[in-house]
């Protein structure tokens, strides 16, 4: 058939959208439609099947009864009468035709010497048949029975003389084994109904059954529709089945932790606003204070300079510290894994801090139980160990200790940092972590921390599938226990 291409477009766009429309390929409905249509469908078509047969043999065996019975009662009506081919009387000739209407089949008298002496057809009268049940009956003085493949079934009864000793003839008769109603397919059309209508009521039945199933998913996802496009409230409530009730839970927790997530992102941004907002106002502040006036003094100005430029130093450190955690929070591709020792590295951090805790009189000791070398990061690492010794100084008393151990077993090592500083109180241990928690802000800013130290530490210890614990009290001091494995684990 041709077909035009504006035909064309518009059969393959139809297609597309009924395609897209009802995606049979994937679709749960279609499948569960197609599976009760056909645990429904076979075993009817089976059992029709098998039904078919029987009732076909049954039939049939019925038929040939019937032939049996009915040759038999003309085979002993025909031993009283005398007939031979020239003199056949009248009742034998009746008989004859009457059983072969009955049966709708042939019927052939044959005499001893096996000349047909009547045909119900008329085609072989005068002839001889040397069938070999005729030939047997003839010889046995029994019954005997042959069925062809076409169907035919062949029956020689044996006509007895009324002493019922010797045989005068052979009654044989030639029918379809078949009956009327199988031959006119009535068993197997009325079977065929049968399978039709079931069938149809199958179709029908599982077409509702795989819609009824499939009811809740369609729910779900409009709810869940609903909720993304602001419809409903933050939750879905589902009630259909068990498992769906556990999908949508499921969906609700998965919600819930990017709410939360979304909500510490616009915290962060905020706080990150907020804090370089921060030296920029001290800033403009200094920087107008000395506009303003005139004739400032040259040791105003210097005044006024230093502190400007410890603002630009703090700013200088948040943005660092912001570019250092941006970089851990990145994909673990980004590690640089390397052995390291790490018994150097926490000696070069103290070499580094040592002036800074000389300051203020604080004792720095470290304490190795064993060379130690793992599979690290190092910059990674030495900025996370930098922060929490770092700490251990900042927050610490005059005249107080650092205490940095360093062990390992077969699996992890161990980093402790402990001091005898002001330590932290309990209800702020749980967020010393966060971005931007301090404790004290005003101290930590004098200080000059951002709050983004222990963030940072934490996030590289977790990289590399660590963990981080703190004791602290107030007042004694903090300790910080780090576990790390000694192979990295991609
Ligand atoms: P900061 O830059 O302010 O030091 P951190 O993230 O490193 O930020 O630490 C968060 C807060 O935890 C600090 O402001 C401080 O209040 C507290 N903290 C951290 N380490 C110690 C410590 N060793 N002793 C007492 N307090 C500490």
């Amino acid at each position: 058939m041709y077909i035009q291409n504006g035909e064309w477009v518009i059969i393959s766009a139809f297609s597309t959208a009924f395609k897209s429309r009802f995606n049979f390929g994937n679709s749960l409905r279609v499948k569960i439609f197609i599976i009760t249509m056909l645990t429904g469908i076979i075993p009817v078509l089976l059992v029709s099947e098998i039904f078919k047969q029987v009732n076909k043999s049954d039939l049939i065996e019925n038929r040939i009864g019937n032939i049996k019975t009915q040759s038999q009662i003309l085979a002993t009506q025909l031993s009283s009468k005398t007939f031979s081919a020239g003199d056949m009387p009248e009742s034998i000739d009746e008989g004859i035709m009457q059983l072969s209407n009955t049966l709708d089949g042939r019927i052939i008298l044959v005499d001893t010497n096996l000349k047909i002496v009547r045909d119900s057809y008329n085609l072989d009268d005068g002839r001889t048949i040397l069938a070999p049940q005729i030939v047997a009956c003839l010889k046995n003085k029994e019954s005997g029975m042959a069925q062809t493949d076409e169907g035919y079934v062949l029956l020689a009864s044996p006509i007895l003389d009324a002493g019922q000793k010797n045989v005068k003839g052979v009654l044989v008769v030639l029918a379809s084994e078949q009956t009327e109603l199988l031959r006119a397919g009535q068993v197997s059309g009325r079977i065929l109904i049968v399978e039709l209508v079931s069938s149809l009521i199958i179709i029908i039945l599982a077409f509702v059954f795989a819609k009824f199933l499939v009811k809740p998913f369609y729910q779900l996802s409009e709810s869940i529709t609903d909720m993304s496009e602001g419809y409903t409230g933050e939750t879905i409530n589902f009630s259909g089945y068990k498992e769906m009730q556990q999908l949508s839970d499921a969906v609700n927790t998965m919600v819930g932790k990017m709410q939360t997530l979304d909500n510490s992102r616009q915290e962060f941004v905020s706080n990150v606003s907020h804090e370089l907002k921060t030296p920029i106002t001290s800033m403009k502040v200094l920087a107008d204070s000395l506009l303003v006036q005139e004739d400032v003094p040259v040791e105003l100005y210097k005044e006024f300079m230093l502190d400007i430029a410890d603002e630009i130093e703090r700013e200088n450190k948040i943005i660092n510290d912001l570019l250092a955690l941006v970089k851990m929070d990145k994909s673990s591709s980004d590690v640089n894994i390397a052995p390291v020792t790490i018994n150097e590295v926490i000696e070069l951090i103290l070499k580094r801090i040592r002036p800074i805790a000389a300051k203020n009189n604080i004792e720095l000791v470290f304490e190795s139980f064993r060379p130690v070398t793992a599979e690290v990061d190092e910059v990674k690492l030495t900025l996370a160990f930098s922060n929490l010794i770092e700490n251990a100084v900042k927050y610490n008393v005059e005249n107080g200790w650092v205490h940095v151990s360093l062990n390992a077993d077969h699996k992890f090592f161990y980093v402790k940092v402990a001091d005898s500083g002001i330590g932290i109180p309990e209800e702020s241990l749980e967020n010393i972590y966060e971005r931007f928690y301090r404790v004290d802000k005003s101290h930590s800013r004098e200080i000059g921390g951002t709050g983004l130290g222990l963030a940072i530490t934490r996030s590289a210890i977790l990289k590399h599938r660590g963990s981080i614990k703190v004791y602290s009290k107030e007042g004694e001091g903090t300790t910080f226990t780090v576990r790390i494995p000694l192979t990295y684990v991609f």
